[in-house]
């Protein structure tokens, strides 16, 4: 028999895919991967005034940079299609219909306004308000002709008496007083359906054994669990994860760091390790310490008994830490591969610029950088010298390190010197250096010191003589030549000003 595990995304395309929203994805999942299921993607895309395509773009390309591929929805199709909401809008009429037929929904013509300031004047009795069912009660008579008049109206559930419960699989039986529920819309004015009522349709209509979604729809599934029972469809399990908060406890925004998961792709985060970082935030395995995890294992381990069910902490230094150690683990061709993009979508080098030698650079570059990387990008940020002209030197550097007495003299030796090597290697580099500190008779440091300064600008990064060697002996000969020039023009300018 074919697997009747069927779970499902279902995000509305208003805008970037988020950390979180990312995080239900991955738990769907691994739930299907975990139980050999399906995992289903459907576009819930009929609020038209906030849904774009740019949007359902951007979801799509973030779920698969993380490698959430998914086996019935957009692009790959599946036998209970269409997968966008706004092209199933001919499967929720009959549904409406037998709902009215039957008196669990009736059509309600109180407009915006006149509820508004119903709202108000009960509000202002300190009572709280709950649609009237002003409409409810209307004579049929008055109904039909209001219809036939083509006053604007909606379709509201109603909500049956009585206590509507369910288990969530995370936190068990959770209770509401139907009481306290709205007769809510489920038809809008302008015939779409609203999300409570197209989602219990098409989970139903799907197959969606298992709802697993953030925790701010619980307050829906009631809601959503009274429309099963009226419409006569089996219920699927419910269970609501814990949202992901910043590290001050509120929501994720962008005050925490960016809550855009292609804002990391493009910062050079790996998927592997925000997968990884993704299935920590509010699962643990129950194994101590044990932080890494690759897909094999987190589909292995992961179950949704091991959940949190507080809220979880979105903490950038971690998913840092854990970036960094991927990074490590991945080869530097790979690597390189994304610095080229990176460089590319920031302007720093040219499609046409993207030559066989240009890629070797970038992964000689990360060889030496990727010891203390946390994403890709830092390489952009911290060590823009690899791609520069002309070397932009920090101020307070070029000051105490370049314009230091005997300098000159330092950098147009090891000019020289440099010059006459054929093997622009670090330990050749490396030796012809410390020999001429010996000459000197200063330390080696001495030369250091300048020589970083003077080929990238800066007083800190990997190694210098690996640095020499990734930079290459043309761009070195040139950065010290350029240096020397603007030391002697510094020294000119202090002079005629002294
Ligand atoms: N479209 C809803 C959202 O993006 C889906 C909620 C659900 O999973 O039922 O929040």
């Amino acid at each position: 028999m074919e697997n009747q595990t069927r779970v499902r995304f279902a995000p509305s395309p208003t805008g970037f895919l988020h950390l979180g929203g990312a995080r239900t994805a991955l738990f769907n999942w691994l739930f299907a991967r975990k139980y050999g299921g399906t995992f289903v993607l459907r576009i819930e895309d009929t609020d038209l005034e906030r849904s774009d395509q740019k949007s359902v773009e951007v979801i799509l390309e973030g779920l698969k940079w993380l490698n959430l591929l998914w086996d019935e929805g957009p692009e790959v199709g599946g036998k209970y299609g269409p997968y966008f909401q706004s092209k199933r809008l001919h499967l929720y009429p009959q549904f409406i219909q037998k709902l009215l037929v039957e008196g669990k929904a009736y059509y309600c013509f109180c407009s915006p306004e006149e509820l508004a300031e119903r709202r108000e004047k009960t509000i202002a009795q300190g009572k709280s308000w709950r649609y009237d069912r002003r409409c409810l009660f209307m004579e049929q008579k008055e109904k039909e002709q209001l219809i036939a008049e083509g006053k604007k109206r909606v379709v509201r559930f109603r909500i049956p008496e009585g206590v509507t419960s369910f288990v969530d699989l995370l936190r068990g039986e959770v209770s509401f007083a139907n009481q306290e529920l709205d007769d809510f819309i489920i038809l809008r004015s302008d015939d779409m359906p609203t999300y409570n009522f197209a989602c219990v349709i098409d989970d139903a209509l799907m197959k969606i054994s298992h709802v697993i979604r953030g925790d701010d729809h619980i307050s829906n599934t009631p809601r959503q669990v009274l429309l099963y029972q009226a419409l006569g469809f089996p219920l699927p399990a419910f269970a609501h994860i814990p949202m992901i908060l910043g590290k001050d406890k509120t929501r994720l925004s962008k005050r925490h760091g960016s809550p855009s998961v292609t804002y990391y792709r493009d910062q050079g985060y790996l998927p592997e390790a925000m997968m990884n970082y993704l299935a920590r935030l509010g699962w643990a395995s129950g194994e101590e310490e044990k932080e890494i995890f690759s897909e094999e294992e987190l589909i292995e381990r992961f179950d949704l008994s091991n959940v949190t069910k507080h809220a979880a902490v979105f903490d950038l230094d971690k998913l840092n830490w854990m970036n960094g150690v991927y990074i490590r683990q991945r080869d530097n061709a790979s690597l390189s591969r994304i610095l080229v993009e990176i460089l590319q979508k920031r302007g720093k080098i040219t499609p046409s610029e993207v030559t066989p030698e240009m890629e070797g650079y970038c992964e000689q570059i990360v060889a030496i950088m990727k010891d203390r990387m946390k994403y890709l990008a830092q390489i952009v940020e911290e060590a823009a010298y690899f791609f520069e002209q002309e070397v932009q030197f920090d101020p307070e550097a070029f000051q105490k390190i370049l314009m230091k007495e005997g300098t000159e003299e330092i950098l147009s030796r090891c000019l020289e010197e440099f010059k006459e090597i054929d093997d622009f290697t670090a330990p050749r580099l490396e030796e012809v250096v410390r020999k001429q500190a010996e000459n000197l008779g200063i330390k080696a440091a001495k030369l250091i010191h300048p020589l970083r300064v003077a080929v990238s600008g800066k007083r800190v990064g990997p190694g210098l003589f690996e640095l020499l060697e990734v930079l290459g002996k043309k761009r070195v000969i040139e950065r010290i030549g350029l240096a020397l020039e603007e030391i002697s023009r510094q020294r000119l300018t202090q002079s005629s000003s002294g």
